[in-house]
């Protein structure tokens, strides 16, 4: 929160703050597979040096799974699909102690399932469901996305406080106490939203293109609907991810164009986890 100063100062804090932005590589990229533009505020080798940090203290805090056979799974499904992807990254796939359903990518491909993910997976063919999912949030460089809209969510702030030096101070306030809720629900939730989606579709073209069958999606999808409905979620507007029956809509209507894919595949094993 930046607190209320003087209108000097505060142009002082528009100056050092554009400057910082003017410091950053704003490049335009685009996504692959789904080809959307970006605008991205920091450079790859910027953001995988933020992965790599954030990355090396979760490895401090995790323990390693003691099951074999997830560990194996997870290497082998993320290597074959990280090599249908575009990107040249030091891949890492970690499977950690833990029952919780959750599995994630940091930006430069290092990744991690937690056993409470796996428990429900009846197959590699969900595994590459998650896995392809995650790669696609790294390949389309998400984690800098996220990064830029935060830096320029600050910058806003900064021209805020000085289109309204001149006002009443109570007036300032409450300009300023609605801005960050507007740009919290009305941007960066559903930009969140957006990647979510957008790791979906790429996700199952990744692991068709992969060898595994994207029917197998919908399979762990409802199987974690299934594990995860009885928790207590956010209203959708004020969440970061679509809902699960949302998540099954949208693989629905993807389904037929990933199918066409994997069918001219070579097809992965597809081995049973239990
Ligand atoms: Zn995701």
């Amino acid at each position: 929160m930046i607190s209320f100063l003087k209108g000097k100062r505060l142009f002082k804090e528009f100056v050092i703050a554009l400057t910082f932005l003017s410091l950053f590589v704003i490049s335009c990229s685009t996504v692959p597979i789904t080809g959307r533009s970006q605008l991205i505020l920091i450079s790859e080798f910027q953001e995988l040096q933020l992965g790599l940090q954030a990355y090396n203290q979760v490895l401090e805090k995790e323990e390693p799974s003691k099951n074999k056979r997830y560990v194996e799974y997870v290497n082998d499904v993320g290597n074959r699909i990280a090599l249908q992807t575009e990107k040249n990254y030091q891949w890492e796939f970690n499977v950690f102690q833990g029952d919780v359903i959750n599995a994630w990518c940091l930006p430069g491909g290092k990744i991690a399932f937690y056993d409470g993910i796996l428990n429900i997976m009846d197959n590699e063919a969900q595994v590459a469901t998650v896995m392809a999912h995650e790669i696609a949030h790294a390949t389309a460089r998400h984690g800098g996305e996220r990064v830029s809209i935060g830096i320029l969510a600050q910058v806003g702030a900064v021209a805020v406080q000085i289109a309204m030096r001149d006002k009443d101070p109570a007036i300032q306030y409450a300009v300023f106490q609605a801005y960050l809720p507007t740009v919290l629900v009305g941007v960066i939730l559903p930009f969140s939203r957006k990647h979510e989606n957008e790791a979906d579709r790429m996700g199952l073209t990744y692991m068709a293109r992969a060898g595994y069958n994207p029917e197998e999606a919908l399979i762990f999808w409802e199987a974690m609907y299934e594990a995860t409905k009885s928790k207590k979620r956010p209203p959708v507007w004020l969440s970061t991810h679509p809902t699960t029956l949302q998540r099954i809509e949208n693989i629905k209507a993807l389904l037929p164009e990933a199918l066409e894919i994997y069918n001219d595949s070579d097809k992965a094993p597809n081995r049973k986890i239990r």
